[in-house]
């Protein structure tokens, strides 16, 4: 009886540790999501601090700083060199936030949460997930935490402003890629002019399966459909995403060149490629 008990204690203890453990998938076919590339400034206080695809934003205020985005776990030391080499101190971070609860978005969140002790801002539909560690994400069917869980300490809705420093960042919920993706919009200024800026979630579709069939998520296919609508109607000047491929990074601004924010501005790109997701939906959503 009395071995029972102990088997049963170690069996307890290793499944709790199994629920614990972090296994970040491999990122193999993405080397450009771990490659270093050099900061820069993109518009008056916004700053690209990310990797050659993993973009991450640094908001620049007189009270501290805002990060938006951190990469996957090993980006953590990518993003705190950039940080530095720009001339900025990481321990002036205050306020963290995410684009989406995915493991390339929220590798390094908990690292970079304990080292500045930043409170963490995030849409309500994502902030299970990101207090799990993508646990309870929709489309890994409990397979388990790939990224370190990182407590929230303040939970967004739609149109809620984030304010630090005299900045004021609108968080658009746009729904889909995970359940609380959301975009940030907000005025920047440098010497000539002012500038509204949008940093977009593109709602690019995550699952293989027909939207009916995600029993995990039964609205995927209404937000989709809202979060395309959502944002075909914002007005903004300039704009970034998630993904550095997505707004054509390296292509706008080599490593060393100098200050151009005009580089950002091109609309085209941006509507044409909601117009190519509105089509991927279309097509998923039409399969019976
Ligand atoms: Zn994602």
């Amino acid at each position: 009886m009395k071995s029972y008990l102990v088997l049963l204690l170690i069996l307890n203890s290793y499944c709790l540790v199994q629920a614990q453990k972090v296994t970040e998938p491999s990122t193999k076919t993405h080397p450009e999501w771990s490659r270093p590339y050099p900061p820069f400034q993109i518009v008056g206080n916004l700053y690209y601090v990310g990797t050659a695809d993993l973009a991450c934003y640094l908001i620049v205020t007189s009270k501290g700083n805002i990060l938006i985005n951190t990469g996957l776990a090993s980006s953590a030391q990518l993003i705190k060199e950039n940080i530095k080499s720009l001339g900025f101190k990481l321990s002036d971070t205050k306020i963290l936030l995410t684009t989406q609860a995915h493991y390339d978005h929220m590798g390094a969140m908990a690292e970079i949460k304990k080292a500045t002790g930043a409170k963490m801002m995030v849409d309500y539909a994502d902030t299970p997930v990101v207090a799990d560690g993508g646990l309870s994400d929709y489309d890994l069917d409990g397979k388990g935490r790939v990224f370190e869980p990182v407590k929230v300490d303040r939970v967004l809705r739609n149109a809620d402003s984030i304010k630090l420093g005299g900045m004021k960042l609108t968080i658009l919920h746009h729904p889909g890629h995970t359940k609380g993706s959301c975009s940030y919009l907000f005025d920047v200024n440098d010497k000539k002019r002012k500038y509204r800026v949008l940093i977009a979630n593109m709602p690019t579709i995550v699952t293989n399966k027909k939207f009916g069939d995600v029993h995990t998520y039964p609205n995927i296919a209404t937000d989709y459909a809202y979060t395309l609508i959502a944002m075909k109607h914002i007005e903004f000047d300039l704009w970034v995403a998630s993904h550095g491929i997505q707004f054509d990074l390296t292509e706008k601004h080599k490593p060393g060149s100098a200050y151009n924010p005009a580089a950002f501005m091109d609309k085209k790109n941006y509507y044409a490629q909601i117009d190519d997701l509105q089509k991927e939906y279309d097509q998923k959503a039409r399969k019976p």
